[in-house]
This record gives C-alpha cells, sequence and structure tokens, in this order.
C-alpha cells in the first residue's frame, strides 16, 4: 500500500516575509495521518488555522494567500511545493504573522528544513487525485491544461520580451528527487522598473537581491548570476507545483502551463474541484509508471 507521510521532527524555517517585510518564523510539525496540511497563526488570539484546500484560498494576487475566519496567511505556495515535493500529507504548520519567511525567494529554506526533519509513513493509505478527463482553464495566450498521466509531469512555457528570459519551456516529471535538483533552488524573479510601483502599492517591501532575481533593461543584478541558465521557467513550475498543492492531494497527470502564475493556476484548481467527472480518487498497492524505480 502507498501510504501517507508526515515529518519525523519538528523543524523551524525563520526570515522576512517578501511582501510585508516583517520578521516571520515557521515551525512545521508532524501531524496524525488524514489531517492534511494544517497552517495555525500563532500569533493571533485561539490560534486559529485552515487546512489546505481549494476552498481555503483567500487572493492570489502576488501570492496563494490562504485564510480562514479574519485571518490571512500569506506567501505559502514555496512551502506548499517543498512538502508537496517531499510527499507530506500531513503536516502543521504554525506561523507567527499573516506571511511567510521568503528565505532566497526559492524553495530552499523548505528543502533544507524538511530534509533535517526527516519524513515517516503513517498506517493509513495515500489517497490520489487521478484525472482521466481533459480540463482545461484560461484562453489561447494564458491557459493551464491537465490531461491523463501516470505520475506528475509539469511542463511549463514562459514568453517575456526581455533579452535575458526570452522564451522557456521545460518539462519534468515531478518526484522527490527530481524537485530537489531541478526546481526546488529556482528563485523568483522581478524588474527593477516595477519596483518603485510595487513599493508604493505595499507589494514587495521586503524584496531585495536576496531574495529575487532581479532584472533591469541591461541584464541580471544579482552578483553570481542565475543557479540554471533557464531558472525563471523553473520557478514558474515550482509555484504551479505549490499552487497545485491546495488540492490538498497529491495529483496524478500532466500539467501544461503556458504564461501561468497564481490566478491562473488557482482559476485550474477551482475548475478541478468543480470537475468530479473529470477525475477520480484512488489509493494504490503500488505506483503504476513511477519513473523513480527506473532511476534507481
Ligand atoms: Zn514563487
Amino acid at each position: 500500500m502507498v501510504k501517507q507521510k508526515t515529518v519525523i521532527e519538528a523543524v523551524v524555517v525563520s526570515g522576512i516575509g517578501v511582501h510585508s517585510g516583517d520578521p516571520a518564523s515557521v515551525c512545521i510539525k508532524p501531524a496524525p495521518a488524514d489531517s492534511g496540511i494544517r497552517f495555525v497563526r500563532t500569533d493571533l488570539p485561539g490560534m486559529p488555522e485552515v487546512v489546505t484546500r481549494p476552498e481555503a484560498v483567500h487572493s492570489t494576487a502576488q501570492a496563494t494567500v490562504l485564510g480562514g475566519d479574519g485571518f490571512t496567511i500569506a506567501t505559502t505556495e514555496h512551502c506548499l511545493a517543498a512538502l508537496a515535493g517531499f510527499e507530506i500529507d500531513n503536516a502543521v504548520v504554525e506561523v507567527d504573522g499573516g506571511e511567510l519567511p521568503i528565505g532566497d525567494g526559492s524553495a530552499q529554506p523548505w528543502i533544507d528544513a524538511l530534509q533535517k526533519a526527516g519524513s515517516a509513513e503513517q498506517d493509513a493509505p495515500r489517497e490520489f487525485i487521478v484525472i482521466t478527463e481533459r480540463i482545461v482553464y484560461g484562453d489561447d495566450e494564458t491557459f493551464a491544461e491537465l490531461t491523463p498521466h501516470d505520475g506528475l509531469r509539469i511542463s511549463c512555457s514562459i514568453a517575456f520580451s526581455h533579452r535575458r528570459i526570452g522564451d522557456q519551456s521545460l518539462t519534468l516529471d515531478v518526484n522527490p528527487q527530481s524537485f530537489r535538483r531541478e526546481i526546488g533552488p529556482a528563485r523568483t524573479f522581478g524588474f527593477l522598473k516595477d519596483r518603485e510601483r510595487a513599493k508604493a502599492m505595499g507589494i514587495g517591501l521586503g524584496a531585495s537581491l536576496d531574495n529575487t532575481v532581479v532584472l533591469d533593461d541591461a541584464g541580471i543584478l544579482n552578483v553570481g548570476g542565475l543557479r540554471f541558465p533557464d531558472e525563471f521557467v523553473r520557478h514558474k513550475m515550482l509555484d504551479a507545483l505549490g499552487d497545485l498543492a491546495v488540492l490538498g492531494k497529491p495529483l496524478r497527470g500532466h500539467l501544461q502551463a503556458r504564461r501561468s502564475g497564481h490566478e491562473l493556476m488557482q482559476g485550474l484548481v477551482r475548475k478541478i474541484a468543480a470537475s468530479p467527472g473529470s477525475f477520480r480518487r484512488e489509493t494504490f498497492e503500488e505506483l503504476p509508471g513511477d519513473g523513480r524505480r527506473q532511476q534507481a
């Protein structure tokens, strides 16, 4: 039986929120089977909590913001991507403020923390959302499409007029190894010309060269340049994985996304949730078409 997993030890990730600029500390703890990924605001009276699922998405303007009755938790996507990448089904994520720390702008701080935490199987089957019919959201220019596939495969493409980005596309079969190696370390990016306007709107107050790949008209401002020649599309894939994790269950299907963002991906997630005829919930004795066995 393919079983659910949780973390073994509690681990802490600290830093600042990229949008608020405020200090933030997160503690990821083990949780019982069938409890899902539960975010808790430890700084608020009564410590309100929200379980990760499509109805918990509060907004998607600059980040994936989850929320409940009278509270929100922003910038959850890289943490959720790492938990999904590590195949963690159940965890409590305690946050001492309204936004998760951004770290270096990639999933690396979460990868380091989860590697330290370790993971263990639980005595309950892992339930997958298995795509059985095509689901598409968006228009000709900007869309996300899911089709049946034995495993989780993500194909992303982006098109920017900036000469250092241009057209990039990549396909990845997602498993813990490929996640850690290929998309987890890819950082978020932004354009210097947008910075003042964003700050005036109260967005990206904590953004800096420490947590964002910054481009001006001439090129990349970060000392040390890029981690991958196509780091930009890899970060889009990381964000897409985090956004799919909002389903609350691991997905088996092929995502093809063009010019995606959080808004588009959450539109797709809502459409999946509203299309019960296009997927089935399934547990497995053994995973068919699992790429890991061929790699081992
Ligand atoms: Zn991101």
